[in-house]
């Protein structure tokens, strides 16, 4: 029988135990008596404390965060152990009822928030999109890729690997985007009733963003009767809810030609040539600066990550306010403004502060209606309290 002693064993400095003891699953280089030289890039190795108690496995990567923990226990790490863990992230889905014949676009497996550090899933009908943040899991993709489609009733039968820009450089993997299973060409997914056509081979991310499903249900609901722009569309999410939701104008934007020709397929699956769409290929700024006051009842402001790092939280933050003032500046009296930040390094309470700069700065009355978050498909670990990203706030202007 295989046991955990073929693993090679890194040891805890003394006194280093107590983040794993509270099950956090990042180990620190700097925790680390020193740090192997003998060991490669995405091994799974023990992690010992300093009286030789084993804390738990996981995989060994160069650079700060040097171990992700996959198991606490003293276990190995072979394709039952992959397939368990799956079982559990797909057991939660079910419970969550996300695989429905009117909601086939999902997320299976959040990192951390699944106990699967460094391992995203999304499931797009019947084909499964991998992408590894750590070299870890690139060497273990095909063994996850054979799980993915043994999951009962999850009916994956292709498996998308989508790694190239996710995994350290420095690592030097020279991932390849591939199918590891079974191929596709039809990549039309159903969310809440929507179709989204989903460019899992060329798209950002996993091709779509699923964690902004239940935002843009709550937008949907808000819609009706209302003028609406959506800034930084990508695939047009949020505009094909407010089309639904009785918008009388829905206007997309987005800097990439690519990204507003997405919401304009997507616009034209669900509505046909529908006159109330419009969507311009333009730079948020450019394009709030060169609109009128009052055009707009019903605004999101979806924009990528300000700040990649800790580092770059300032200037992030400055970000959120200039971007905010812009669009409090415009919205109409009684207008809803949707913002959002997604910045891992920015938490609520620095997002809100920008928000409330902002609003300060163009003297409008502001009120909170709803304090948005991800989904349950994207859930918090509660020792990693870092797999907190997503950040939203509705708020009613007069
Ligand atoms: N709201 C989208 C996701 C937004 S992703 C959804 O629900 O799916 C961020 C988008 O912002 C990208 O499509 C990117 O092209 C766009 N973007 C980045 N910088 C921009 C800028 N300065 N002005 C307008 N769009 C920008």
């Amino acid at each position: 029988m295989q046991t955990t002693s073929q693993y090679p064993d890194l040891r805890l400095r003394r006194g280093k135990e107590a983040s794993l003891e509270r099950f956090h699953p990042w180990v620190f280089s700097g925790a680390l008596t020193a740090m192997p030289t003998d060991v490669e890039e995405g091994q799974v190795v023990r992690v010992l404390a300093a009286d030789g108690r084993v804390m738990g496995v996981g995989h060994f990567q160069i650079g700060s965060i040097a171990v992700r923990i996959l198991s606490f226990s003293d276990r190995i790490i072979d394709a039952d152990f992959y397939y368990q863990a799956l079982l559990q992230a797909w057991t939660l889905r079910k419970a969550l009822r996300l695989r429905r014949d009117d909601n086939t676009a999902f997320r299976l497996v959040h990192g951390e928030g699944d106990f699967l550090p460094g391992l995203v899933v999304d499931i797009y009908g019947d084909t499964a999109v991998v992408q590894a943040h750590s070299p870890g899991m690139h060497f273990a993709r095909q063994i996850i890729a054979e799980a993915l489609t043994r999951l009962p009733d999850l009916g994956v039968v292709n498996v998308y690997y989508k790694s190239e820009t996710t995994l350290p450089y420095k690592a030097r993997l020279d991932p390849v985007n591939d199918y590891l299973i079974g191929h596709s060409d039809t990549n039309i997914a159903i969310e809440n009733g929507l179709k989204f056509n989903i460019d899992w081979l060329r798209g950002q991310k996993t091709g779509f963003f699923v964690d902004q499903r239940d935002n843009r249900a709550l937008l949907e609901q808000y819609s009706r009767g209302r003028r609406v722009l959506n800034m930084f569309c990508y695939t047009g999410g949020f505009s094909v809810y407010a089309m639904r939701g009785g918008a009388t104008q829905v206007d997309s934007v987005d800097s990439s030609a690519k990204a507003v020709a997405l919401t304009e397929a997507n616009i034209r699956l669900n509505f046909g040539d529908d006159p109330r769409h419009h969507a311009y290929a333009e730079d948020a700024f450019k394009y709030l600066d060169s609109v009128g006051d009052n055009a707009y009842d019903l605004m999101v402001l979806d924009p990528p990550a300000f700040a990649k790092h800790r580092d770059a939280l300032r200037n992030a933050l400055r970000g959120y306010q200039k971007l905010n003032a812009a669009g409090l500046r415009r919205i109409a009296p009684g207008g809803i403004l949707f913002t959002f930040s997604c910045s891992q390094a920015v938490d609520r309470r620095d997002f809100r502060l920008a928000v409330f700069s902002a609003a300060a700065q163009t003297g409008r009355r502001v009120r909170i209606l709803h304090q948005l978050t991800q989904p349950a498909d994207h859930p918090i670990n509660i020792y990693h309290p870092e797999g907190e990203y997503l950040k939203g706030l509705i708020l009613y202007v007069e």
